[in-house]
């Protein structure tokens, strides 16, 4: 019998030999450890001879932060391939196929997604991906709705809520996003230019006051399955194909940390963009794309969400409440817009940057994306109680 240890490349081929009716008897595989190995293994092996290939992801147990090692559940992989395979159903083709877990190894074994790229890197490119906001809203409907107690049974929901918890990992994002940026905090991650807008996050009353109110709704929500780290580096894709992995954080939360994700991440591209796309009316041109994106995914969102809820919802008095589906679509918006915003603060100031503005090497050019991105974030999280429509969100980035 084998314990838990962390696999070398020689055991993981051993272990891909022995998937049945993966690869054919005659293959000769080689194998590549490719993930950044802060919390995990991602072994890529391939087999020269019939050329196909899988993904082993693998959890370490502790994580690597600011040089230093801490504990950290292997529980995580249970969620995360568990997640996976839920959402496999939920949203067909739009996550990796999950091929075999182990639990004792906490070893995922799924679909090989290398012939798409990480939507961060792909964005940084200068690509547009016009299916995404289709393809993004079906999943965040379809997962969210059907793990609601609007989609699902109430009381297996319980169960699901008690087989979710993810308290380590939720704990992460209680500290890094909802306290670390608006305190001094050894995690925080502060370039010297921009200490002044560090600074003002941390005496700006009104803000910490919706800070908090955002926490209490992480804290306490337990709305829908959350995938819990949707940013788009946990996002595959290609012109014609959107894969969303990655889902260790998953627990149950409020739906709008979920949507608020996505949204931050594209906005934190839209300020990076000052640097990537060097001609003006071509920024112009893919900033507009940006915002058209994430309107789009709002409003399909919210179509294909009241849809399911009409088609499918489980909850008599919630279904037939007058006024009640509005009221609810409101405050998923309103959570949204203030989840973005504070998902956008803590990538400037918080322990862990994005790509998007950190590679830009012009320090000025930086620095004022990083200035854009507070200021967005911070106008998003002070009004997200009084949002209306999501046009309100486009207003507040195009006067920052
Ligand atoms: P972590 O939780 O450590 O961030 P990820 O699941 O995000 O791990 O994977 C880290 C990296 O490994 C990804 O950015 C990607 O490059 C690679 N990777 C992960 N899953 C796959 C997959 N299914 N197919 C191809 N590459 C993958
Ligand atoms: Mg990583
Ligand atoms: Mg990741
Ligand atoms: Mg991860």
């Amino acid at each position: 019998m084998s314990t838990y240890h962390p696999l070398t490349e020689q055991e993981a081929i051993n272990i891909a030999r022995n998937i049945e009716q993966f690869f054919p008897a005659d293959a000769s595989l080689s194998c590549k450890e490719i993930g950044d190995g802060n919390l995990n293994l991602v072994f890529h092996i391939t087999d020269s001879v019939s050329g196909k290939s899988l993904i082993m992801k693998q959890a370490l147990p502790y994580a690597k932060v600011v040089g230093e090692s801490w504990p950290l559940t292997l529980d995580r992989a249970r969620i995360e391939s568990e997640k996976l395979m839920l959402e496999g159903k939920l949203a067909p083709g739009l996550v990796p196929q999950v091929y075999q877990y182990d639990p004792v190894l906490s070893l995922t074994v799924m679909e090989d997604l290398s012939d798409h790229v990480i939507m961060r890197r792909g964005l940084i490119e200068g690509n547009e991906y016009p299916l995404f906001a289709g393809h993004i809203s079906t999943f965040l409907a379809n997962t969210l709705f059907f793990t609601s107690d609007l989609g699902m049974n109430q009381q297996e929901k319980k169960l699901q809520v008690k087989n979710f918890i993810n308290p380590e990992l939720c704990k992460i994002t209680e500290d890094l996003i909802f306290d670390d940026p608006y305190t001094v905090s050894d995690n925080n991650n502060i370039e010297a230019a921009i200490e002044d807008a560090a600074a003002a996050l941390r005496s700006n009353d009104a803000l910490h006051l919706e800070v908090a109110i955002l926490r209490e709704k992480f804290l306490t929500k337990a709305e829908a399955l959350l995938h819990g780290d949707l940013h788009t580096g946990s996002i595959f894709i290609k012109k014609d194909s959107t894969k969303v992995i990655d889902p260790e954080f998953a627990f149950y939360g409020p739906m709008g940390f979920d949507i608020g994700a996505i949204i931050a991440n594209l906005l934190l591209n839209y300020a990076g963009q000052a640097f990537w796309t060097k001609d003006d009316a071509d920024r112009e041109a893919f900033r507009n794309e940006l915002l058209n994106t994430i309107v789009s995914i709002w409003e399909q969102f919210h179509d294909k969400f009241l849809a399911l809820w009409e088609a499918h919802g489980v909850d008599r008095l919630a279904n037939e409440a007058k006024g009640y589906k509005e009221y609810y679509m409101k405050h998923v918006l309103q959570d949204t817009i203030g989840f973005a915003g504070a998902k956008m603060i803590r990538r400037i100031v918080g322990l862990a940057h994005v790509a998007d503005i950190d590679r830009i090497e012009d320090a000025a050019i930086r620095n004022a994306a990083q200035r854009q991105a507070l200021n967005i974030g911070t106008e998003l999280i002070v009004r997200n109680r009084s949002i209306q429509s999501i046009y309100e969100l486009i207003d507040i980035v195009k006067s920052n």
